[in-house]
């Protein structure tokens, strides 16, 4: 597993089922409003189902599952085909959904979706123990 440092220096997305860390501020791309997901250009500790045979077409767009790492939550999905391909949707890309994910931003943990802090000692949801290994 990556973990960056949370430090106000760095700026990041975590799981909110698990807070593995996801992704870096700066890879981050661009906001899709219509289904309140981010486009990253890169993202860490996620499992992509890299079988064509389980891919799966958004639109036109052929994309593959993402599920994070650690706790297999579905977090979005990464671009395998993109005939209208952009500067910001291309290949390679992924998509992940905000209300899947937390923010750090550098001195507090936030909502991606909403911005609200989260608190850090006591998680409403979520009852399975933190498995460290
Ligand atoms: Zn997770």
């Amino acid at each position: 597993m990556i973990e960056y440092d949370q430090t106000p220096d760095v700026q990041f997305y975590l799981c909110r089922q698990c807070r593995a860390h996801m992704a870096l501020t700066q890879d981050y791309v661009i906001t899709d409003i219509m289904i309140e997901a981010g486009i990253f250009r890169n993202a860490v500790n996620v499992h992509v189902e890299d079988d064509p045979t389980r891919y799966r077409m958004d639109g036109h767009r052929t994309v593959a599952n993402v599920y994070c790492e650690l706790c297999r939550t579905v977090l979005g999905w990464k671009f395998v085909e993109v005939p209208d391909e952009t500067i910001l949707v291309k290949p390679g890309r992924f998509l992940l959904y905000l209300k899947k994910l937390l923010l750090w931003d550098g001195s507090q943990i936030l909502n991606a979706d909403n911005r609200d802090p989260v608190e850090n000692a006591t998680s409403g949801s979520g009852e399975d123990n933190d498995n460290d290994t």
